[in-house]
């Protein structure tokens, strides 16, 4: 198969849009779909401070790479979760860490590293027993890109998040009818009093397109999944959305462009409704006088005083 745009051979066939490509051209259309979101989108520009957030994996690492190869005032964050950690360094997240730090070192990049077992006493999966272990660790590095980014001036952070990980989120969010997911689920999220820009340059790739620019490109990246994801009801939702795919390849694509003309037509973004201020860290509440992460870590300092210690379930 020759690729779509001149005489080589491809080198990777995209199905959904029925197009082969060769290397160079594949990079020409990933580089070009990355700076059309951001502007689009009005992501962000030059001026900006940008704080990425990086997990190691192929989606955030191909972000911080090319927003660096565009020439973007980056800083990479990492949080350490805490993950596998009794393994020592062959544990999940430290060795993630191992990755995202040898990569700043090659690049002379920024990073910022935060360790969520040393600082609050437990994995934050585990954070909160009473949730499941995808959210409370949603919960811990939403408010700890956030706090980062308010506490040292970043204009707006920015995530790896992949199309397949938007389609998947939206059909979850369709299947409950979850309204309020459905009104915040958006390529951008504007700054509110005490909340960060928040965008998502690379929402319109595909898992596969960024583990094939990985590869292209040459930056590392942490293989393994997650422990805790595995049973996960994504995990299910993403088979699901492969079986789809199949049978009509481009239907992801077009569903959440679809879902966005849906959306800037028939609603608004809603602003949050911040009741007050979080005692400990300062930040907005939406309900009494702690945020949704501190409340968690309440519950955890608790368990540590009355002695009861945490279980590693994996
Ligand atoms: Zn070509
Ligand atoms: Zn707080």
């Amino acid at each position: 198969m020759r690729c779509r745009n001149c005489e080589s051979k491809a080198q990777i066939y995209l199905r959904s849009f029925n197009l082969p490509l060769c290397k160079n051209h594949f990079i020409q259309r990933y580089i070009d779909t990355v700076k059309k979101t951001i502007s689009k989108f009005k992501m962000f520009s030059e001026n900006d401070k940008i704080l990425v957030a990086v997990s190691g994996g192929k989606d955030s690492m191909a972000l911080w790479y090319l927003l660096l190869k565009l020439g973007y005032k980056v800083t990479a964050l990492y949080i350490n979760l805490g993950i596998g950690n009794e393994k020592g360094e062959s544990g999940y997240s430290n060795m993630s860490e191992k990755v995202v730090r040898e990569f700043a070192k090659r690049m002379g990049a920024d990073l910022i590293i935060e360790n969520v077992l040393e600082k609050y006493g437990a994995p934050a999966p585990l954070l909160d027993r009473k949730r499941t272990p995808c959210s409370a660790c949603g919960i811990a590095k939403r408010h700890i890109f956030n706090s980062i980014a308010m506490q040292r001036g970043y204009d707006v952070v920015a995530t790896g998040h992949n199309l397949d990980d938007e389609v998947t989120a939206l059909l979850g969010n369709i299947l409950r009818w979850d309204e309020s997911y459905l009104k915040s689920q958006y390529p951008v999220l504007h700054a509110e009093d005490g909340f960060a820009k928040k965008v998502k340059p690379l929402i319109f790739l595909t898992e596969k397109e960024n583990l094939a620019f990985c590869m292209f490109e040459g930056i590392p990246f942490h293989h393994d999944e997650c422990p805790f994801a595995q049973g996960a009801t994504n995990i299910t939702l993403k088979r699901i959305w492969a079986q789809i795919e199949d049978f009509m390849p481009g239907t992801k694509y077009r569903f959440f462009r679809e879902f966005l003309k849906f959306k800037e037509k028939y609603f608004k973004l809603e602003e949050k409704k911040i009741q007050g201020k979080c005692k400990v860290c300062n930040q907005p509440t939406l309900a009494g006088d702690l945020c949704t992460f501190h409340r968690m870590i309440e519950k955890v300092k608790n368990k540590i005083i009355t002695g009861e210690h945490f279980q590693q379930s994996y």
